[in-house]
């Protein structure tokens, strides 16, 4: 089922939860190690993350460098289908424009819809580890509304092959990305706005919002957005601070602030067991106050920290 009709059909807010494919060689029970405890909050839909090659530069015996292209996480497509079949719930997979040729995003999609999913959010992706800034691939999209209009394309019965006519079309159901503190990349909020308009407009159903930690900052961001006409559900992006280390790292990492009070109670803190408590309480209050809120849907990056999440659901529902 498709994201957006869950939305339409809930009588209270739903929960979704964001994974990430396994890193190579862990296999697929690290999958459900993880989800099997989170499945008792029956979440709506479950999202999982798309990462794409790096190149590394390999030492050979003679002191020379070779260039090797590797994938940490692979299987997204493959991972969507085995918790459809684990669990009988929807996935979300990411599709980025980063790697990919039109020709491979069409490849993609098709797989997608032969397996039965319904949904993709669609992204640019981030810049290759290598890179300093985002390279689309030489025949590839630049900016996640290309892509997102090929979806809207295949959606309509037109593929790439223009003799491909009266054929049968996909059905996915189009989510995209909002940054409640504004994209890195962009120069100022209103033209970022006025690019997620564009996505919106031509075709895109609902935003999943980068994580904050301050829920102004998402109040204030659907504020600007119904101001800008954008009128789709804006689900909130939510994950707990659990280490002391991501002070810096999620700042760096995601262009994100953390606020004053939440810092200051996390550097008081001896350790990370610590900053967890004090990580789930925040979040915590986070949740409560956007249910009360009355968003449609609290989506949960989990990476990794099922118990915290588990126990913040728990104790929110
Ligand atoms: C909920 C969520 C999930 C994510 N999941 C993944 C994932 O699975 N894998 C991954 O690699 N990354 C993921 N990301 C990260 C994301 O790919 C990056 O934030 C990326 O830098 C931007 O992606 P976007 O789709 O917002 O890009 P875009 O919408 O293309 O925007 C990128 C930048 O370009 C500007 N822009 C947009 N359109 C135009 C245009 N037509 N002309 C000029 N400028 C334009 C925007 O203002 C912005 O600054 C995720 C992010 C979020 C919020």
């Amino acid at each position: 089922m498709k994201v957006i009709d869950h939305i339409k059909q809930a009588k209270a807010p739903l929960i979704s939860f964001e994974i990430l494919p396994p890193l190579k060689g862990k296999g697929i029970s690290a999958i459900y190690n993880h989800l099997d405890p989170l499945m008792e909050f029956k979440p709506a839909y479950i999202n999982v993350t798309y990462h794409r090659s790096e190149h590394i530069f390999k030492k050979r015996s003679d002191g020379s460098f070779e260039k090797v292209v590797i994938r940490k996480r692979p299987g997204t497509e493959a991972i969507c289908a085995s918790i459809m079949n684990r669990y009988n719930v929807d996935t979300v997979p990411h599709l980025i424009c980063g790697g990919f040729t039109i020709q491979d995003t069409e490849d993609a999609l098709l797989t997608l819809s032969y397996l039965g999913i319904d949904n993709v959010l669609v992204l640019r992706g981030d810049a290759a580890k290598n890179e300093t800034s985002f390279e689309p691939e030489p025949g590839g999209h630049k900016y996640a509304i290309e892509l997102l209009r090929q979806v809207v394309n295949l959606n309509n019965g037109i593929f790439l092959e223009e003799e491909l006519k009266s054929v049968n079309g996909t059905k996915f159901s189009i989510g995209v990305a909002g940054y409640p503190e504004k994209h890195f990349e962009a120069p100022n909020m209103q033209t970022d706005l006025s690019y997620l308009k564009d996505k919106i407009d031509a075709g895109a159903e609902y935003i999943v919002t980068q994580m904050f930690f301050d829920n102004k900052k998402y109040f204030d961001f659907v504020k600007i957005c119904k101001e800008s006409g954008i009128n789709i559900p804006i689900i909130p992006g939510l994950k707990p601070i659990t280490t002391k280390k991501q002070l810096s790292v999620l700042p760096r990492t995601f262009y994100v602030d953390i606020p004053t009070e939440l810092s200051n109670e996390i550097l008081k803190c001896k350790t990370d067991a610590d900053v967890e408590i004090i990580g789930a309480e925040w979040l915590l209050e986070q949740s409560r106050e956007l249910k009360k809120s009355g968003v449609e849907v609290l989506h949960y990056y989990t990476l990794g920290k099922t118990h915290v999440i588990a126990n913040v659901v728990k104790q929110l529902i």
